[in-house]
């Protein structure tokens, strides 16, 4: 056997990369909740070449002290969590510190911050892992962090790459469902020249949701409230005449983080149980808020997965507040009809 030795640490953020940057999509993720968890008002995303030339994202957040910009780029670096217990009461959008040092390590970063209104701050650029500029620089509060040339340095990688198109079509679906998260924060997204969403910030979900899905889709849409001890529930969902071939249509929010969720989707299947056609699948938006306690987000790397923790009661809950909606008499056995 060979010796045993300790990775050094660009080649141990290569290495992670691999499980936090997949794609451009990923990189688009990853600045844009850096960029939500900054307090930002305003994000200006822009990408060329489905996101392999160039990912730009803008904020007018929080900006990084200049002091701790090359820190941000270490791994395990974060200014979210700083003890085990933080764990298990996450409430902003990233915590492991890993997103910065991992697509440093995979691409060309230019990253521009300031946290003075006065506008000094410092610019960062880091190829591959290796810092090659580091100087004051004046620039707005927020930051500005440009990711070119993805994957330059991982042949590999960039081979399993798809066409620009379908780079793209990740990005877009992923921040039109950030977008819908955050009605509140006014998000522009454009490839290529190419303008592809503007949100206006209002905090209006349905206006939101119609400058993605149209105006008329929008307006068919009806409200969700609901209330439980550990849950609340709000949202948007359609009637059941307005079906989808698939269920790209429903985007959940759990505590301002978009997820992927099996359990909620059932859940609201369940409710619209035979009022939808075989194999057709409604549209919806829905918010959940509970305390960080009872979601383990710590699931995977790219934290689009979570575990609730208590699964049947949150069930019941979505299936029953969206029955309601649709102003069904269907009778659901359980605590929660409370009968
Ligand atoms: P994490 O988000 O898990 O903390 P990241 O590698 O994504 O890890 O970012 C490292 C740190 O850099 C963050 O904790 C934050 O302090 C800082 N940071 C990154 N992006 C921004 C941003 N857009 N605005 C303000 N601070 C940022
Ligand atoms: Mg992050």
């Amino acid at each position: 056997m060979a010796k045993i030795n300790i990775l050094d640490e660009q080649l141990a953020n290569q290495i992670a990369a691999g499980e936090v940057v997949e794609r451009p999509s990923s990189v688009v993720k990853e600045l844009v909740e850096n960029a939500i968890d900054a307090g930002s008002t305003t994000i200006d995303i822009v990408i060329e070449e489905g996101g392999l030339s160039l990912v730009r994202v803008t904020d007018n957040g929080s900006g990084i002290d200049p002091e701790d910009i090359p820190l941000a780029f270490y791994r395990h670096a974060t200014s979210k969590i700083s003890s085990g217990r933080d764990l298990f009461r996450i409430a902003s959008l990233g915590f492991r510190g890993e997103a910065l040092p991992s697509i440093a390590a995979v691409a060309k970063v230019e990253c521009i911050s300031s946290t003075e209104t006065t506008g000094l701050g410092r610019r960062l650029v880091i190829e591959g892992g290796a810092i090659v500029k580091d100087e004051d620089h004046n620039a707005p509060q927020g930051t500005d962090i440009a990711v070119r040339d993805l994957f330059y340095n991982t042949p590999a990688r960039l081979k399993y790459m798809k066409t620009i198109q379908t780079e793209i079509g990740h990005i877009a679906d992923y921040v039109n469902r950030l977008a819908l998260a955050h009605p509140g924060i006014a998000i522009t997204l454009k490839h290529n020249g190419g303008l592809l969403l503007r949100t206006l910030g209002s905090g209006d979900r349905l206006q939101t949701f119609a400058a993605i899905y149209g105006t008329t889709t929008a307006k068919a849409m009806l409200s969700v409230e609901g209330e439980h001890p550990d849950y609340d529930l709000r949202g948007i969902i359609s009637k059941p005449e307005q079906t989808r071939a698939n269920r790209n249509g429903i985007t959940v929010v759990v505590n301002g983080r978009y997820i992927r969720s099996y359990v909620i989707n059932q859940s609201i299947m369940q409710a619209y149980h035979t009022l939808l056609p075989i194999n057709r699948y409604p549209l919806a938006v829905l918010e959940l808020g509970m305390h960080p306690s009872l979601l383990d987000v710590n699931v995977h790397p790219s934290k689009m997965e979570v575990r609730f923790s208590k699964e049947p009661e949150l069930r019941q809950f979505i299936e029953q507040v969206i029955v309601d909606a649709l102003g069904k008499q269907r009778h659901i056995p359980g605590p929660a009809s409370g009968e």
